[in-house]
């Protein structure tokens, strides 16, 4: 436990229900609804990890992997001047790569084994784990061979995460009617995917404006409660 670290998710209450900020040798996932937050999410812990550790950061760098080709480079550029980091430096420090299907999702995650070591990687974030693995299997027919493949996959990103202590963040996104897919593990009410690796399962949901909430599920190590953010042009904060 003493290993561990963790990288500020630009809010205080947000960290404080997560113990203090998203772990290193872990797998922390967001999950929620569309434009509940999780990309912003990912791209200012892809900035904040860069950091000192006084400033809430490991001095690290960040592994980004789009599935659904919404990074922006321009969020990067914005939210690391607002923490006081050249944006130029900010935007070298996070290796960018774009996920076509599945199978390549899986090879990225296998190759990290070779580039984390050599590069200071202390975050890697897949957003969304799940996008490409719902697509190719969809419905219940396939649900039983999706989850296999989905639990392998982040078998081996909870091993990465072990091996180099770094950060693993994952996205996936919910459907707001989770009742008509009760019984897909992958879309039900809960909604998560870590229901059978470990790792720290967040619920966000919108509130009025830029308000959202964020509440960790399944956790019994973690406070109770929930954290009200919001989402700014500098990123995210109380
Ligand atoms: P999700 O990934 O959960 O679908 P996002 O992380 O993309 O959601 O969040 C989208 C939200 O972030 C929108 O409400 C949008 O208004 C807000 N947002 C995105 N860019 C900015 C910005 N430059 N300034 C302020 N808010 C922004
Ligand atoms: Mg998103």
């Amino acid at each position: 436990r003493l290993s561990i670290k963790k990288i500020t998710t630009g809010s205080r209450e947000l960290d404080n229900i997560l113990g203090g900020g998203v772990e290193t040798k872990t797998i922390t996932e967001f999950f929620g609804e569309y434009g509940t937050g999780k990309t912003q999410i990912c791209h200012q812990l892809s900035v904040n990890v860069q950091l000192p550790p006084e400033k809430g950061g490991l001095s690290g760098k960040a592994v980004y992997v789009d599935t659904e080709g919404t990074f922006r480079w321009e969020r990067i550029e914005a939210m690391a001047r607002a923490v006081g980091l050249e944006p130029d430096k900010a935007m070298e420090n996070i290796f960018y790569q774009r996920a076509y299907n599945s199978d390549h999702q899986i090879s990225i995650v296998e190759e990290l084994f070779s580039f984390v070591p050599k590069n200071n990687v202390r975050l890697v974030v897949l957003d969304s784990v799940t996008s490409h693995f719902r697509a190719e299997y969809p419905g219940r027919e396939h649900l039983a061979e999706r989850q296999q493949k989905l639990n392998a996959h982040l078998h081996q990103l909870m091993r990465l995460a072990e091996a180099y202590n770094l950060a693993v963040v994952v996205t996936n996104q919910v459907m707001a009617r989770p009742d008509v897919f009760y019984g897909d593990p992958t879309v039900a009410v809960g909604g998560h995917v870590l229901a059978h690796t470990p790792g720290v399962r967040v619920q966000l949901r919108k509130s009025k404006g830029n308000k959202r909430i964020a509440r960790i599920v399944d956790a019994p190590h973690l406070p109770e409660g929930e954290a009200v953010f919001v989402i700014t042009e500098e990123g995210i904060r109380d």
